[in-house]
């Protein structure tokens, strides 16, 4: 009953945003399985994703109706259901598998606390008929779990909550714990964590964010933060964190995981994760072969947070010559950054380090008033007065400052494939550069 009311208030609100009229209902029963149901309000012959990284949902979504079938196209790289007849549904009902799993460039649809609580992605179930159209932006979902804290959008309801989606999405908790609230964060913290981690958590990100709040302008809203582990069973482990709007995540894998903490990764981790928050705008950029702005400057301001919260004022520099490293690495047997990038993402984290380096050191050489701070607060306000989220927007005002060679190839890089990356990344000599914070 509930999505015909949704669908009629979409299409009163939405008319051309809202065209598929899909509604998602994501449910858990008693017996802890969780299920994905599509209801579709027209016959369709196929429901698409808006969003594959790769084909797990193939792996890991089960149609309960033995009809239907999760296809992977890899020429488009798309995941689709259809029925194996070809013929045009109004419902599909699938199992999910539960468990944490990395995506690539993707967040984790599912990030389990041990206490049997649950952090979805709601962006991984955002579908639409046939093709998702560039202007659709708003996805109905409901949840139904038998649980007290179902945590949407910074409220809690009780078993079951209705909403519609935009963007990339968000993070929902589901799960018995009631968030903690402090002056920073609203926040649920897995008690399987060790206590060594959980300090570093209670400690680290409140001084983190005083430290970016200085430097970048306070934040208009109390961020949520989900820090969770979940046990693995084939020997897999690792962390993972992101953010998403208003959101940090931050998600631990496998026994090994935690055995031991690394104060100085953690910190790392932590302040990339937090200086996104600063960055406001999330990592919606336009061309996807730019993310290297985003990643490569969380980097690096991750860095100056290392050097001025942490006193490791020598960890940014020996990560700069790393990055170059790896970066060449990367594009050695792929000199076209856009081609190389789609299979190694960490070329985003790598190359963009170097290049927001090489930004910040033009600044800072002509103008000691001039940082990667001040450039990214005015990028912030040229997207807020609506210009696209692009490189070609962060460089709008700071272009003067740097060589012509150097706002070219940033350019070129993410937009020809032509363009010799190997051979650019190769001239730039980061060593002796690296000193000037
Ligand atoms: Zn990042």
């Amino acid at each position: 009953m509930f999505y015909r009311i949704i669908f009629f208030i979409l299409s009163f609100i939405s008319p051309i945003l809202y065209a598929s009229e899909i509604a998602t209902i994501i449910e858990k029963n008693q017996e802890s399985t969780w299920r994905v149901t599509y209801k579709i309000n027209k016959p369709i012959k196929k429901l698409v994703f808006k969003r594959t990284p790769d084909n797990s949902r193939v792996k890991r979504w089960k149609p309960d109706n033995p009809h239907y079938v999760i296809n992977f196209d890899k020429h488009n790289s798309q995941e689709s259901i259809t029925r194996k007849d070809g013929r045009p549904f109004t419902e599909v009902k699938i199992k999910l598998t539960p468990t944490y799993t990395p995506l690539p460039k993707e967040y984790a649809p599912f990030s389990p606390f041990s206490d049997g609580g649950m952090l979805l992605h709601s962006g991984r179930f955002f579908a639409c008929a046939s093709t998702c159209a560039d202007n659709t932006n708003a996805w109905p979902i409901a949840i139904k779990a038998p649980f007290n804290h179902i945590i949407v959008d910074g409220k809690v309801y009780k078993n079951n909550v209705q909403w519609i989606g935009k963007d990339s999405g968000q993070k929902v908790y589901v799960g018995h714990e009631a968030p903690i609230e402090d002056a920073h964060f609203v926040s649920l913290i897995d008690g399987r964590l060790p206590p060594t981690l959980k300090k570093h958590i209670e400690k680290d990100l409140p001084k983190l964010m005083d430290f970016f709040a200085d430097k970048m302008g306070t934040l208009d809203y109390r961020p949520a933060l989900f820090a969770s582990f979940s046990e693995t069973n084939d020997g897999r482990y690792g962390h993972q964190g992101g953010t998403l709007s208003d959101q940090i995540f931050l998600h631990w894998y496998g026994e090994k995981a935690i055995e031991k903490v690394n104060s100085e990764s953690i910190f790392w981790f932590f302040s990339h994760e937090v200086a996104h928050l600063y960055q406001k705008q999330g990592s919606d950029i336009e061309n996807p072969s730019e993310a290297w702005l985003h990643e490569g400057a969380a980097e690096f301001l991750a860095g100056v947070a290392s050097a001025n919260v942490a006193n490791n004022t020598s960890l940014l520099s020996e990560k700069i010559v790393t990055a170059q490293r790896h970066c060449l690495e990367g594009l050695k047997q792929e000199p076209s950054y856009i081609r190389a990038v789609k299979s190694n993402s960490r070329l985003h984290y790598n190359c963009g380090l170097v290049l927001i380096n090489e930004i910040n050191h033009a600044l800072v050489k002509e103008n000691k008033q001039l940082d990667i701070f001040d450039t990214w607060q005015s990028f912030n306000q040229q997207i807020e007065s609506g210009k696209p989220a692009s490189v070609a927007t962060f460089l709008n005002g700071i272009q003067p400052h740097l060589s012509s060679e150097l706002v070219n190839s940033m350019t070129q890089l993410s937009q020809s494939t032509e363009f010799d990356a190997y051979a650019f990344f190769q001239t730039l000599n980061v060593a002796s550069k690296d000193k000037t914070l």
